[in-house]
């Protein structure tokens, strides 16, 4: 198994981002979902995260298939701006809200100016219409923001099945 079902804001700055994660967090926990305590049950970086916990068999669509003997099945938290995308097939498509056009190879390309922080938003090449970048149309999920929840090898289990934060969407 190797798959991370991950929740990203759509929007590139969330104010308050930490407090917000901590807020999700105690909720998990409080679900029992996680577990309270940071393990090395993660993949990236220095590999903390929360694991999972018995309460997940209740949120999921196929218990069953909870990573619940693998090493890797934690929740990791990523708090500093980052690029979510699908690691298989991504195309590099987006459209213009606006004027609707293909406007892929100028917004990744942008990805230079907005991933050190110079800015949250694109503007299109073709028409001028400028927003966050989250608020182009992509036909595959992806998401840019600072800050983002991965679950690791929770995917064939089906979760996210629970309502969750209205500001996070789901990506595979
Ligand atoms: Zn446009």
């Amino acid at each position: 198994m190797n798959s991370q079902s991950i929740l990203v804001p759509k929007i590139s700055t969330l104010p308050v981002h930490e407090p917000r994660a901590r807020a999700i967090v105690r909720w998990l926990v409080r679900k029992n979902i996680i577990k309270e305590e940071l393990t090395t049950c993660g993949r990236t970086g220095n590999r903390m995260g929360y694991a999972l916990a018995d309460g997940a068999r209740a949120v999921v669509l196929y218990p069953q298939a909870l990573p619940f003997n693998e090493p890797i099945n934690g929740l990791e938290i990523i708090y500093k701006r980052c690029i979510y995308t699908p690691a298989k097939g991504f195309l590099e498509e987006a459209g213009c809200p606006q004027c609707r056009k293909e406007v892929g190879e100028a917004l990744f390309e942008s990805l230079e100016d907005w991933m050190p922080g110079h800015t949250d938003n694109f503007t299109c090449p073709l028409c001028g219409h400028e927003d966050d970048i989250n608020g182009f149309l992509f036909l595959q999920e992806c998401g840019f923001s600072n800050l983002g929840f991965i679950f690791n090898n929770w995917a064939e289990a089906g979760y996210p099945s629970i309502s969750i934060p209205k500001f996070v969407r789901v990506l595979h």
